[in-house]
Order: structure tokens, then sequence, then C-alpha cells
């Protein structure tokens, strides 16, 4: 009986939940605590004055995210959603204009382009790192095109020297989304600095977090003044400031409390550390999968480290008859209960592109432009994600769990017997 799948009758590989991850300590707790008892869990105003720019542990996490990630400005916000809404609107976005783009995200990129009546044109991506393919941008630039939304998915930097070159020759901005590698490097440099805007998200999925959060990073003045304005109500601030670009001034809230920031301090302290420990997981299923016919173990490019927000798995449908979710069933059915997934995303087969329904129902943002109005979303423009998508990656979110090394060699375990008795399933 031990070695027929536990899909079919056999007994299952694991028999216990992996621990959650869970990196709060006393020290965070000692820092929140400290916060309480000062009574001030905020103190932004939204007027031009010193308290503009947020209370004294915002301002803390801020010096210490410039610090550690070598940048000019950073900017906490109160997601990395909120911090992409920003990073669009500081540059001179009009109505109409398109954003290049990654279909193969979280949503957030393609709504922080929305948001500002912009449209997103979504650009197929490399089938082995995930990320945007830069030899396909050029195709995709029109007279409308302002910016490249660089997205580096799972923990793998895309390629963003590629993407400057490009970005710089055609006169594009460039926003970095590293939520999912917050230390992922590129020849020696943290991913996510090399563009004009980069962020990272705080939200408790992610490798740090602050319950909910965000931070932005440029080293360019007039970009961090723009997004500190956006945070922080600009219409009924930007005049008194002294400022003339009053374009794209609509202020919300988005500022951070003074407890998310106490926190995150904490949390940046153990940022290499937990990556690090991510890098030793995903070392160790990669050496005991790497042997298994048709799975494909994740790709890093040498210029590259990674940071595993995901650990991507692929199938060689050529080798592998068996479907992708019949794989995962077996896999579930032998105990790896959490964080397996079949695909992931494919942001222009959303509802709100594929019936062009962002603002009411007659088609606004697309139909400000010819161009906007002849943009397809249709199936098949993404041909690479779309077959991920829908045959062949397997996602397991190692970020859920703190993984032990056995915990890790019983993983292993349920992936050879699986691949074992595919001919079975
Ligand atoms: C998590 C994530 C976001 C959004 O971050 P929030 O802080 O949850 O708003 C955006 N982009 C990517 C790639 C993400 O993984």
């Amino acid at each position: 009986m031990k070695n027929r799948l536990a899909i079919l009758g056999g007994e299952k590989t694991i028999n216990h939940s992996f621990k959650r991850f869970n990196t709060i300590g006393d020290e965070e707790i000692n820092a929140v605590v400290k916060v309480m008892k000062s009574g001030v869990l905020s103190s932004f105003l939204g007027s031009w004055s010193p308290e503009f720019y947020g209370g004294k542990y915002v301002k803390a996490l801020e010096k210490a995210f410039e610090k550690k990630y070598n940048v000019k400005y950073a900017l906490a916000v109160n997601s990395w959603t909120s911090g992409l809404i920003c990073a669009v609107g500081a540059l001179d976005i009009e109505p109409g204009d398109e954003i290049i783009l990654t279909p193969f995200t979280m949503c957030a990129c393609a709504s922080a382009i929305i948001h500002w009546n912009a449209i997103p044109v979504f650009v197929d991506i490399d089938e082995d790192t995930f990320n945007i393919d830069p030899s396909l941008i050029e195709n995709h630039i029109t007279k409308k095109t302002k910016a490249i939304i660089a997205v580096d998915i799972f923990g793998h930097p895309c390629e963003i020297s590629k993407i400057m070159r490009i970005a710089k020759k055609h006169n594009l901005k460039v926003i970095s989304d590293s939520a999912q590698s917050p230390w992922s490097k590129n020849q020696d440099r943290v991913i996510g600095t090399q563009s004009d805007i980069g962020g990272y998200s705080l939200n408790y999925h992610k490798h740090i977090h602050t319950g909910e959060g965000g931070i932005i990073v440029t080293n360019d003045q007039n970009y961090y003044q723009r997004m500190a304005l956006i945070r922080n109500h600009a219409e009924a601030v930007v005049g008194d400031m002294g400022r003339m670009d009053l374009n794209n001034m609509i202020g919300y809230n988005f500022r951070m409390g003074e407890i998310e920031a106490a926190i995150g301090i904490e949390q940046l302290k153990k940022l290499e550390s937990i990556v690090q420990r991510k890098q030793e997981i995903c070392n160790l299923l990669s050496q005991g999968l790497s042997f298994l016919d048709g799975l494909i173990t994740p790709y890093i490019n040498k210029k590259n480290t990674h940071s595993f927000y995901v650990y991507p798995i692929k199938l060689d449908k050529l080798k592998i008859r068996v479907s992708r979710e019949r794989i995962v069933e077996a896999l579930i059915e032998e105990g790896i209960y959490e964080g397996l997934a079949n695909g992931y995303v494919n942001l222009h087969l959303l509802p709100i592109f594929q019936k062009k329904i962002a603002y009411g129902k007659s088609g606004y943002p697309w139909n400000l432009t010819q161009n906007g109005k002849t943009i397809s979303y249709k199936k098949g423009i993404c041909p690479v994600a779309e077959k991920l998508q829908d045959e062949t990656l397997i996602m397991f979110e190692v970020c859920l769990f703190e993984l032990s090394n056995s915990d890790i060699e019983l993983i292993i375990k349920a992936f050879k017997k699986v691949w074992k008795n595919l001919d079975k399933l």
C-alpha cells in the first residue's frame, strides 16, 4: 500500500500541516507597545506643514529603506497598490496614454494604470523567468506610449537593463514592481532601484510585512515630491507648497500609521535572513526535483538572485500526458494541502479588459483615442503566459510556510511518488 498513490487509496506521504510563516517576534511586539504607550498613532497632517511628511516612525522607516536600498528617497504608503497609483500619477500621464506591462502579475499593476485613465498594453512574457519579454516590447510602442511597468514576478528579476535601454531610446519612464522580489539582485544591485520609480509591498503575504503597507523608492526628487503629495491630500496642499505642476494632483489618504511603521523597521532588519532561508529551501527543492522527467525546476539567470516568493514548477507537455490538474490533485492528496495552484493569472483575460468596462459601459478610457479602441485583449495575444496559465505552470507558494528540512524531504518524496505513478493517474 505504501507505493500506491493516496489519491488511489494508498497512504499519504505527509501527515502533518506545515508551520505558518511568521516572523513577528518580540522585536515587533515591543516596538508596537512603545508606539501605543506614546499615544501618537499617526502624525500626518494634510496641509503644508512639517507634519505633511508623517510621524517619527514613518520617517525612520523611510530612512532605513533609503539606507538599505541605497536610494535617495523612500516613501511609506498604506499598500503597494497605493504606491503604484502614486507612481503612475507622478509621471506626466494624460488620459488615453498607453503603459506597457506583463499580463502575468497582480491586478494592481493594471488597475494603477486604469486609475489614471491610461490604457494597459499587455506584452507577453519569457518562458523561463515569467517576466516581460524585452524583445517584444518595441512592437507595442506607439505615439501614445508613456511608460513601462517592469514587474519582477515570483522573486526573479526582470531584464531591467534591457528595459531601461528601450525606455531611454523611446523616451519612456519605467516603474518597477518588485513586490515579490524585495531583496533580489541584478548584477549585485537590488532590483527595484534601477528604474525611475520602484517599490515593494508590505502586506501580510510578502517576505516582510506590516499587516498592510508598501514602500516606494526613487532617486528623483520631483517624483518623490509628487508622490508625497498624492499620498497626502495633494489638491489641498500643492498650492501652499508652491508647486506649479498641478496636473494629476488628486490627493488621497495613502498614509502609513506609526504602528505599521514601527513594525516595518523591525521587519526590514530581518529581510536578508528571510530571503536567504527561502533560497535555501528552494535550492533543496530544486536539487530533489530536478531528476524528475518532464518537471522543470525554476530557472535563475546568472546575473540575478531569486528571492522565491513563489517556487514555480513547469511541466514539459511533450513528456507528460497527464493533466496538470490531475497531478496537482495527486500531490494535494499526498499531503501538500496548501500552497499548490494551477497556473497564475493572465490579466488581459479579466472581464474588465475583455469587456472594456473600467468606467461605465461606453468603453472609457479606451474610447479616448483611435489607438485605444483598437487595442486587443483577445485570448491569444500572450501565448506564452496563456500556455503557462492553462497547462504547464504549477505554483508552490513557499512564502506561506516555515518549512523545515524534513518538510522539504517529505515534499520531494511526495513528488517522486506521484511521478513514479504518473501512468496510473
Ligand atoms: C502584492 C503585490 C502587489 C500589491 O501589493 P499590496 O501591498 O497588497 O497592495 C502588487 N504587485 C505585485 C506583483 C504583488 O505581488
